[in-house]
């Protein structure tokens, strides 16, 4: 064996300042396992080491034979004398390996500790290392008889509360673990950057961190830079290791915003205690803040925000204030396609990117979901910066560099607040403005006005006037008549609902439909309306008029709640009617909506004689396929076609349109004609029929009798 493995001034060294320490002291070569003794012999390591080839079974074997090692901890002995292993841990710099085992000694088995240090020459060409043992029984059985007698509970307390600690030097690491591990769980890392990527992870894991200044990678002030930018982790105590006798050293870290320090070489009893102080503190500020911090994105939840607001206002009762919302658009289907997490990054960016330009006067938080809000002095012009934003071209989507994928923001702002009006209705408001262009395309900014709050009134109004519209019949049906463009001949009519509203006197369609698709009311006003429709027919048959086709409105609503909509049928007989004499229009974005229930439905009312009308063509981006899957009888060619500026290039794609749907055998009806000059148009492009001001406006029933007998 070669004894130059050491310098002999090496081993002098070692067995002067440990020789009373280790019962035995081993050089060992890594290259080839050759092991030097310099102190006492041990059998079980010598195998371990010097049989290096033999499969691992046998090595096990060999060591339970000799009966040195304890049968259950021959395992994890023969790994941690796995010398890949010992130099791969070397090689990434550890200065220190232990292993406390059982070991026979004397007729019994006795707790013994191994530790592996490497020679301060070591490197690639000087593997030398120190295996030293040493008789830890008395020590170690003391523990695990401490350990026993902690009750249940206590356990439970152990398991509790966790601390990260985080250091290079494994040594340090494992000492100060093993004096908290009776208190609490630990978690260790080795240096800044894999703390942080670990809390980034598990925030609300951690009790507190115990903090090395001098680390690899990235060291203490580093970490606490980082660290105090996210507004979850900042809430984590901090304890500091700082050198003996340093006081610059930490001053700065406090600075930096550690919460404490501990000097090193530190006490244990003086890191426990400064370690249940953090975690009280921490424990207060966790309770606070989770009455006030939205925990996903660190910001007020709705009800502290709310609180902050009027706090803001309050103690600047002559500033002028905005609220702005904003919204991430579609968040449920993000969370669908990229995955939650990719949402809650979005939700974070919002969070963390909100106009940060007067900070002292301003309040942000999280108000729902994917609503954010924020109270801002009017004079950081937010509303102004948005849209000047928005007007630049911007892309649809927010394209944002940090890998998170696209989405897009909408705002509502009410502008100069009324100081009045409580926070929750300042909120209210700028919500309104958002709504309003929830699903408008490109439009990423709303203002809150008059308008929009008187459209909320009468919104309000509708809702609860409604019932009242049917049963005290408010609603109207009036008829527009349907012209043959080139003989001027009368052929069927519209029903067209108007409400008369005890407040609002009359209400047009367009102002109350909408609200009912949303709520669903619609199925019963159409009801309503297809069932005054069919007795008005009936009326002006016994009153010796005669008739022409009336078509009525079916929303999209309808063919969901009626099912199969085979309610029609039985309506006409009821009122002595043939189905010749009720035409269906149906909307093109009803089919865009449903297309299968639309098409099962718009062909089964054909099928049953009715004639069916596609209403508002070309307001929509159906296919024309649609045309192959319906049968549809007439297209009504949304007025839009005719209002449109008159251009070459416009008539030409009209007559194109009116030619295609001829060439299926449609009736071609145009909407919306309103003088001499379009009806001439509509003629020169081969359209069949017109609906519009040219001829009439919708008419009252009594009008509209008038009209029948004129033109009958
Ligand atoms: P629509 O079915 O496309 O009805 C045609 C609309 O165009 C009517 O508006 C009519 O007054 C208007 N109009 C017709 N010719 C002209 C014209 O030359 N110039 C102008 N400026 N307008 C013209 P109205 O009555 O306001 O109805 C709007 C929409 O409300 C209807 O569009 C229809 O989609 C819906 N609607 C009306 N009544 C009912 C109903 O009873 N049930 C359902 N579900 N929807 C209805
Ligand atoms: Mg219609
Ligand atoms: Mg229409």
């Amino acid at each position: 064996m070669d004894h130059d493995i050491f310098t002999t001034k090496e081993m002098e060294d070692i067995l002067q300042v440990v020789g009373h320490i280790y019962r035995t002291i081993i050089c060992v070569d890594l290259t080839d396992g050759s092991c030097h003794y310099l102190q006492d012999d041990d059998l079980a390591i010598r195998n371990v080491l010097e049989n290096r080839n033999p499969k691992m079974d046998e090595r096990i074997g060999r060591l339970d034979s000799c009966g040195f090692v304890y049968a259950d901890d021959t395992a994890e002995f023969v790994r941690f004398f796995n010398i890949d292993n010992i130099r791969k841990k070397l090689d990434s710099g550890r200065k220190y390996m232990s292993l406390t085992y059982r070991r026979m000694r004397n007729g019994i088995y006795r707790w013994t500790t191994v530790e592996i240090m490497p020679s301060k020459y070591y490197g690639p060409d000087y593997q030398m290392v120190l295996v030293c043992v040493r008789d830890m029984n008395d020590e170690h059985q003391k523990q695990l008889d401490r350990e026993a007698k902690l009750s249940e509970q206590e356990r439970q307390l152990v398991g509790d509360k966790t601390v990260l600690v985080v250091d290079d030097s494994e040594l340090q690491r494992t000492t100060i673990c093993y004096f908290l591990e009776k208190h609490y769980r630990t978690i260790e890392k080795e240096n800044g950057q894999e703390a942080l990527d670990y809390l980034r992870e598990h925030s609300t894991d951690i009790s507190v961190i115990i903090l090395d200044v001098h680390m690899p990678v990235m060291d203490g002030y580093g970490f606490l830079k980082e660290f105090q930018k996210d507004e979850l982790l900042k809430m984590i105590p901090v304890l500091v290791l700082t050198g003996d006798n340093v006081p610059e050293e930490e001053a700065s870290c406090l600075k930096a915003g550690a919460t404490d320090f501990v000097a090193k070489p530190f006490k244990p009893e003086v890191l426990l205690s400064r370690i249940g102080w953090a975690i009280d503190l921490h424990e207060k500020t966790v309770m606070l803040n989770v009455l006030r911090i939205d925990s996903m994105t660190g910001c007020y939840n709705r009800d502290y925000f709310m609180h902050m607001a009027e706090h803001l206002l309050n103690r600047y009762p002559d500033e002028e204030f905005d609220m702005l919302c904003t919204h991430v658009v579609n968040l449920p289907n993000i969370n669908e396609q990229y995955g939650v997490k990719q949402g809650e990054a979005i939700l974070r960016y919002v969070a963390n990117n909100y106009d940060k330009d007067d900070l002292n006067h301003s309040v942000f938080g999280r108000l729902d979901d994917a609503t954010f809000a924020q109270m801002v002095p009017h004079s950081v012009g937010v509303g102004k910066k948005l849209f000047a934003s928005q007007s630049d071209g911007t892309h649809e989507f927010l394209q944002v560099k940090q890998g998170l994928p696209p989405f897009m923001l909408k705002y509502g702002i009410y502008e100069s607040v009324d100081h009045s009006v409580p926070v929750r209705v300042m909120c209210d408001r700028a919500l309104m403005a958002l709504n309003k262009i929830k699903n408008v395309y490109k439009q990423k900014i709303n203002f809150y006005d008059d308008n929009i709050r008187m459209y909320a009134l009468k919104k309000q109004q509708i809702l609860e006037g409604m019932e009242d519209a049917v049963t005290k019949r408010q609603f109207q049906v009036w008829y527009q008549p349907k012209h043959n463009i080139f003989t001027g001949e009368l052929v069927g009519a519209e029903a067209l609902v108007r409400w008369i509203h005890p407040s609002y006197g009359f209400l047009s369609p367009g102002e109350f439909i909408p609200v009912f698709e949303e709520n669903g009311f619609v199925t019963h006003m159409d009801y309503y309306v297809w069932e005054e429709a069919c007795a008005a027919i009936q009326r002006w048959r016994k009153q010796g008029l005669s008739t022409v086709p009336v078509s009525i409105n079916i929303s999209r609503k309808d063919f969901l709640y009626f099912h199969d909509m085979l309610i029609l049928k039985p309506l006409i007989e009821k009122y002595g009617l043939e189905t010749s004499d009720l035409h269906i229009e149906v909307t093109e974005s009803a089919y865009m909506d449903n297309p299968e229930i639309v098409i099962k439905n718009v062909n089964r009312l054909h099928s049953e004689g009715f004639v069916v009308e596609l209403d508002d063509f070309g307001t929509g981006y159906s296919s024309l396929n649609m045309f192959c899957h319906m049968n549809i009888d007439v297209v009504k060619l949304d007025m839009s076609f005719i209002r449109q500026e008159r251009s070459d290039q416009n008539d030409k794609m009209m007559h194109y349109i009116i030619n295609m749907c001829k060439n299926l055998g449609l009736d071609v009806l145009s909407e919306g004609a309103e003088t001499e000059e379009q009806r001439q148009r509509l003629i020169s492009m081969g359209c069949d029929y017109v609906q519009g001001y040219y001829y009439s406006k919708p008419l009252p029933e009594k009008e509209f009798i008038d009209y029948l007998s004129k033109h009958s």
